[in-house]
């Protein structure tokens, strides 16, 4: 193959790297595995930070040992030796610049020896710092040989690329450098006005401009250069684009009732509420009721931190379809918070909504009846778990189904809802602060409304880490909470969903606290008991009959008890701040001062005690929830099964949200006005980069 080469001529965008130079079969192997397999690929492979390598520091003159510099010096000792404390092998070597010498310090490669002499001229990029004895040296450098006055490197700024395997960074820039070359024939797939009303630079440039900057400074290097926001928004538009196309398809179909809200309507409403409205509260049903209201079918996600109160947003909503003669449904994701709801809801409407719950557990008799009144139209209101999309279930007519917790609730869930009526609205509520950067990439289909407002009078939850040997003295002030008239929760570590509750354990850990509270009145709860037991364990704790609460995770979601003030989580470094929050979230409800509690063990790292530390110092849900998604990653943030979350090339969902959610506002631009032409085509444009076959012999 090695004749097929083409190495004098011109490199076109589909020229396939085995014909540059300095690549051969193997490497070009070594390219395909990581994707590379044409110049335009490589163009495609983006360093994620830059050296600047051009001007070398002369070795008097270094003076701040702490930064990485280029420096340039001949060779003038070289050798390799095994340290005698930890046997390590090293290779040492000692430059000199004419101002000074700097000693060379390589760990495990040995084989430099055979590679590094005497009389060599090097050009080293790194670290310098003063040894133990006092001497001026760089460890593990980057190094090149001079062979003449100038390296391939020397005086510029260097990119650095991903690694990739078999492939020694220098030859990988040496191969992008020739594919610059193709540069030039690059076709920008975004017209002219697109790029002006997204406010980017042309193609070609961006590409160069991370290749080959021409000055480094903190945009470059914080992803937030001209260039980063061109390639950014290139995926971030087509992406949205996607969706919007595909939402059209969806929003072709339209409703056929006929919802209008009216004064008696209104005066409905009005008479449920047992308090004023947030202005937010207010502000999210006007979103929701103009989409009621409209003839597409309303798919909107309602996010809002714990305690924010969704629950009497999703009930007016629901009020809305019922008045219009229309049936609602509210699926919660377990037992318990369905029957939450229900007797939240209960309490709310009083008897001016015809109201039923449905879970797995519901007498077989009790099941027939109320399913052939739902079918009837009986029933205004059905809350229920996920029970409540099986088959069997039909309503008269389905106008609103509104599911609590999103992330548990997942796409085949979602048609199965859609099956159950007339394109029904849909409105999710999710307690889980999802960072707005995630839910618009994730869920770029639904409409999002916040709640950012807490009803008025919330006490500020206070949040405190403890280790496990001040446990006696967190058990005392929990007793005098207590004896103050407040309720507790106390959390076990057990995570419901791996199916299997570790029993054992649940219960010497009620039994501990039992013998730390004599005279206290303690109930337990985990997902495995019966949910008749469930159901009049929490009423009794709901009536202020138990003054403690153990439990699992199974209390993490919306649970509403006003008198709970204090919750203290065991083995707190084993959650993802999220779930913390969520626990948290269950106090401070009511006037009562209230405390989280974080209790650590004893010998937890370093590193997880700041982490609590500092969820303990954050108070704002998003915030935590946007800390969380930095430290775990989108994946792990909803758990690994639910996860649809979109990866990015160049773009962060995080760093880069601000421009996810104008990416979503020109996309729509682009679907409905048909502004730069037709949105398919430009959908097929923009992505056909990464379609095109790369050209092979
Ligand atoms: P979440 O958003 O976590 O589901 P809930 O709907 O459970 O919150 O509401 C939390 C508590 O706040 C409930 O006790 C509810 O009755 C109360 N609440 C909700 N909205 C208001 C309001 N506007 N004014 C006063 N209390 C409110
Ligand atoms: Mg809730």
């Amino acid at each position: 193959m090695r004749s097929a080469r083409r190495v004098d001529s011109t490199v076109a965008p589909d020229t396939p790297v085995q014909y540059l130079r300095g690549v051969g079969d193997e490497r070009a192997r070594r390219f395909a595995a990581v994707g590379v397999e044409t110049a335009r690929d490589l163009l495609d492979w983006l360093p994620f930070r830059w050296e600047d390598r051009r001007y070398p520091t002369r070795i008097a003159e270094i003076r701040r040992p702490d930064a990485a510099i280029a420096v340039r010096g001949r060779v003038i000792a070289a050798g390799a030796k095994t340290t005698r404390v930890r046997r390590m092998q090293i290779f040492e070597a000692v430059i000199d610049d004419g101002s000074g010498t700097l000693l060379l310090v390589f760990f495990h490669q040995p084989w430099l020896g055979e590679r590094i002499a005497r009389g060599d001229v090097l050009s080293v990029w790194g670290t310098p710092h003063v040894n133990a004895r006092g001497r001026l040296q760089m460890q593990n450098p980057e190094w090149e040989k001079l062979e003449g006055e100038q390296g391939d490197e020397e005086g510029a700024i260097v990119p650095i690329y991903p690694q990739i395997t078999g492939i020694p960074p220098k030859v990988v820039r040496a191969t992008v450098r020739q594919a610059l070359e193709a540069i030039l024939d690059l076709d920008d797939p975004m017209p002219e006005p697109l790029r002006r009303r997204l406010g980017v630079i042309g193609l070609s440039e961006a590409i160069a401009g991370l290749h080959a900057p021409a000055a480094l400074g903190p945009e470059l290097e914080q992803g937030r250069s001209p260039a980063h926001r061109r390639l950014i928004l290139d995926e971030f538009f087509a992406f949205q684009l996607a969706l919007r196309i595909r939402r059209c398809g969806e929003e072709r179909r339209r409703k056929k009732r006929k919802i209008v809200v009216d004064e008696r309507i209104r005066a409905k409403v009005r008479e449920v509420l047992p308090f004023r409205l947030t202005a937010a509260q207010k502000r999210v049903l006007h979103e929701i009721a103009a989409d009621l209201q409209s003839e597409r079918p309303m798919y909107r996600l309602l996010q809002g931190d714990v305690g924010s109160g969704k629950t009497i947003v999703a009930l007016i909503a629901a009020m809305l379809a019922i008045e219009n003669g229309h049936q609602a449904a509210l699926l919660a994701p377990t037992a318990i918070l369905a029957e939450q709801h229900y007797q939240r809801v209960r309490q709310y409407v009083d008897h001016r909504v015809r109201l039923a719950r449905l879970a797995g557990s519901t007498p077989p008799s009790e099941r027939k009846s109320l399913l052939a009144a739902l079918a009837a139209g009986e029933i205004d209101l059905l809350v229920g778990t996920h029970a409540l999309l099986e088959k069997p279930v039909a309503f008269r007519s389905l106008g609103l189904a509104i599911v609590d917790e999103q992330h548990r609730f997942g796409v085949a869930q979602r048609q199965k809802l859609f099956e159950k009526g007339e394109l029904p609205d849909i409105l999710v509520m999710t307690a889980t602060p999802i960072p707005r950067s995630l839910a618009i990439s994730m869920f770029g289909d639904l409409e999002l409304s916040v709640i950012d407002e807490l009803p008025p009078g919330r006490t500020p939850v206070r949040t405190v880490v403890r280790g496990t040997a001040r446990l006696p003295r967190v058990w005392e002030f929990v007793e005098s909470e207590l004896a103050a008239g407040a309720q507790a929760y106390v959390v076990f570590p057990i995570i419901e969903e791996s199916e299997k509750v570790d029993l054992k354990a649940l219960t010497a850990g009620v039994d501990a606290i039992r013998k730390a509270f004599p005279t206290r009145r303690i109930g337990m709860l985990h997902g495995r008991l019966p949910a008749e037991q469930k159901r009049v364990t929490m009423d009794a704790f709901v009536r202020g009959e138990l003054d403690l609460l153990v439990s699992t995770t199974v209390i993490e979601v919306g649970i509403d008890v006003p008198n709970a003030s204090v919750m203290v989580i065991l083995d707190a470094d084993r959650f993802g701040f999220s779930q913390l929050h969520q626990l948290r979230g269950r106090v401070g409800r009511g006037s009562r001062r209230s405390w989280s509690i974080l209790i650590r063990d004893e010998g937890t790292s370093e590193e997880a005690k700041r982490r609590l530390q500092s969820f303990a110092a954050t108070r704002d849900g998003f915030e935590v929830a946007e800390r969380d998604l930095e430290m775990r990653g989108p994946g792990d943030f909803f758990g690994t099964r639910q996860s649809g979350a979109v990866r990015f090339r160049v773009g962060s969902l995080i760093r880069d949200f601000a421009l996810m959610e104008l990416a979503r506002e020109v996309a729509i631009e682009a679907v409905e006005a048909r502004a730069w032409g037709d949105p398919e085509a430009l959908l097929r444009l923009l992505s056909g980069a990464e379609e095109a076959t790369p050209a092979r012999d």
